[in-house]
């Protein structure tokens, strides 16, 4: 029997319990192994009859002392009352119709027995509870997911047969005694069959261990083998001129930003780089100097934005940067007529677009281009494991540069961001104010509104957000909030905004509220992404409970981006203290760091990262919020890496770490 055996070939399972099987995908070997246990009974935890607490699970060790025949209560109810008793008192355990269950308990014989304790006049007593002789080898019986055909019974007895077949180590024993994990035959056996708790502990370490590590590895070796690709040369004169173009002195690190990835565009092996920077960091002007930095060397490029808003926007600070470079620049999106479309699409093939900007439709494959070097994605909190995997397969060697505005904490990127290389923008530009966050709640909110007057009487403009479009009973609406607004401020001109609306619809809005012919603007979290009104320095959030702490962040980036002080003010009608924490939290720091990591330590990974969009396996045993495990894994990677840069020193680790590993 080996590991990739059909699970047919245990003895004891024919056809028909296979199919059992099947419906929990347990199929070889190998998935019996992997079908975990999803919860213990500890025998040997023992308590005496008269310690037990009533309505509590406990297990005893008991003597049975009568087993009578089972008596019919009614009409199809039967029970057997079997009677156990131990130094300090006597037990009834109670069988209903399930006679069999009893059949292995024997009087005179000890057990241990574990359920929940009741009372009623008659004495104490359990209901079918689980029962163990005292003299069996293990004292702490898995529990298994069941599902109708399978037993406790039955799944343990083939796991018992199954485990004679373990996986070899496929990881060196001396770096598994280092950071003190123990062996995956070990592992795997202790996981089914523990002889105690710790062992349970060090088993769940290690299976942890191994899946943080397949994933690490799995995108490293993407990352490695990445294809050569096109070699630019440095272009002192044209980065120099681009400088002078920019209204502004470059950041120290954006200056350093641009010189990596510069960098790895003049390398042999193609550029895949992440630039994590927090919103206002200013990661526009690196991927305009990357672009300058590609057409000096003649190559076009592409950016790519996750809205057309967005993309509007990128084409417009890029144009005014580039233009006067002598770089053409063109947008691409699904707003363009067919003609239109098509016109520019003609221009991207003959070359005469450098660079072209548009939504994720930019890169479909009915766009050629003549010489695309260079594709830059603006992700924001965009994180796509698969779309990046997607984005490689296309096959292209083009150097890439991926924009993420959503700082993570650093192990957590190691492991969605491992066939990357990061660069980090963590400085903003000099002269920015702090924006001052307030919580208040909702009946502060008329003095909100007297706030936002004040700023509005000054010329500024004001961001209102809410979490529902429209009609929604539990949360605000920004349909229901812009009918508010116009009650109070009927001077004023109020804009609404959210995704329901048109791509034309949105971007002429957003237009309007550029250009100053709005002054408050409705919204849903569309304008979370990245749009940049200098002049707005209010961001009013209503039910600001409803949103993760990483978004009311990236909500709050959208004002402070022009010379005036600007204010975010949170209202939550929420009274719960965890609220009320969470909001004081996002009040007294705008490090995004710092407030991704809190952020993450309060949701859990699958929240912090919007369930499905990161593309992570879902992890049995990993919990990528333990910084301690993800950091001693990545350590470990890196020393395996060093060792065998392609692992072939590892061979059986090799065979192990396949693409399935990073696809959810
Ligand atoms: P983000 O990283 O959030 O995408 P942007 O690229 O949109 O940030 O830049 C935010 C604002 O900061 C823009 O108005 C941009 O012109 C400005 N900016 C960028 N870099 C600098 C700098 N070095 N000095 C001053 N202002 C800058
Ligand atoms: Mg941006």
């Amino acid at each position: 029997m080996t590991l990739d055996d059909d699970i047919t070939s245990l003895p004891g399972v024919g056809k028909k319990r296979a199919e059992k099987y099947a419906k929990v995908g347990v199929f070889t070997i190998t998935d019996l192994l992997e079908y975990y246990p999803r919860d213990y009974v500890d025998f040997t935890a023992v308590f005496s009859i008269e310690n037990a607490l009533p309505d509590t699970n406990v297990s005893l060790k008991v003597l049975i002392t009568h087993k009578p025949p089972s008596v019919k209560l009614r009409q199809g109810l039967n029970l057997l009352d079997v009677k156990a008793e131990d130094e300090t008192g006597k037990i009834s355990l109670k069988f209903y119709n399930n006679l069999y269950a009893a059949k292995d308990l024997t009087v005179g014989e000890e057990y241990y027995i574990n359920g929940k304790i009741k009372y009623d006049r008659s004495g104490i007593y359990m209901n079918s509870p689980k029962f163990l002789s005292i003299n069996a080898d293990k004292t702490i019986i898995p529990v298994y997911r069941l599902t109708e055909g399978l037993t406790q019974k039955g799944i343990i007895d083939n796991i018992k047969e199954a485990i004679v077949c373990l996986p070899d180590e496929y990881l060196p024993e001396e770096k598994l005694n280092k950071y003190e994990f123990i062996g995956i035959k070990k592992a795997l056996s202790d996981i089914h069959f523990p002889e105690n708790t710790a062992d349970i502990v060090r088993a769940r370490r290690r299976l942890a261990f191994d899946e943080l590590l397949k994933v690490e590895l799995a995108l490293v070796m993407t990352k490695f083998k990445l294809q050569c690709g096109i070699k630019m040369s440095y272009k002192p004169a044209e980065m120099a001129r681009f400088e002078e173009i920019l209204p502004f002195e470059l950041t120290s690190a954006q200056v350093r930003a641009i010189s990596e990835i510069t960098g790895d565009m003049r390398c042999e092996r193609m550029m895949n780089r992440l630039l994590q920077g927090d919103v206002g960091s200013g990661k526009t002007a690196v991927a305009a100097a990357a672009i300058t930095f590609a057409a000096a060397n003649g190559f076009q490029s592409a950016l790519m934005a996750p809205t057309e808003i967005l993309a509007k926007q990128h084409f417009k600070t890029l144009s005014d940067i580039l233009t006067p470079l002598g770089i053409n620049v063109c947008c691409l999106t699904a707003a363009a007529t067919a003609r239109e479309t098509k016109l520019i699409r003609e221009k991207i093939a003959s070359g005469e677009y450098t660079a072209a900007v548009g939504t994720h439709s930019l890169i479909s494959d009915s766009t050629e281009f003549k010489n695309l070097a260079l594709v830059i994605t603006d992700e924001q909190h965009r994180f796509g494991v698969r779309q990046r995997a997607k984005l490689a397969e296309k096959g292209e060697n083009v150097h890439k540069l991926i924009m993420s505005a959503t700082p993570i904490p650093r192990t957590l990127s190691l492991i969605i961001y491992g066939d990357l290389d990061v660069t980090i923008l963590d400085e903003l530009p000099a002269g920015r104010q702090p924006i001052e966050t307030f919580a208040v709640t909702e009946n502060l909110r008329e003095r909100a509104f007297g706030f936002i007057k004040k700023e509005l009487n000054a010329g500024r403009q004001a961001f209102a957000v809410c979490p529902a479009i429209d009609s929604d009973n539990d949360m605000m609406s920004a349909v229901r909030y812009a009918e508010i607004l116009r009650k109070h401020f009927p001077e004023y001109r109020v804009g609404l905004l959210h995704g329901k609306m048109g791509g034309n619809e949105k971007d002429e809005i957003m237009e309007q509220f550029k250009s100053l012919k709005i002054d408050i603007l409705a919204s849903t979290s569309v304008v979370e992404v990245g749009v940049d009104v200098p002049n707005a320095t209010v961001m009013l959030i209503e039910d600001a409970d409803r949103f993760g702490l990483s978004q009311l962040h990236q909500l709050r980036g959208r004002v402070g981006r022009g010379a005036h002080k600007s204010f975010c003010i949170l209202i939550t009608g929420n009274p719960s203290p965890e609220v009320r924490e969470r909001l004081k939290f996002l009040s007294s720091t705008t490090d995004g760091f710092k407030i991704a990591e809190y952020d993450l330590l309060q949701r859990g990974a699958g929240d912090f990262l919007g369930s499905r969009q990161h593309g992570l396996p879902e992890f049995k045993f990993a919990d990528i919020t333990d910084s301690e495990l993800t950091n001693e894994t990545h350590k470990f990677a890196e020393e395996l890496l060093a060792q065998s840069k392609d692992l072939s020193d590892f061979p059986l680790l090799k065979k192990i770490i396949t693409k399935k590993n990073i696809e959810a």
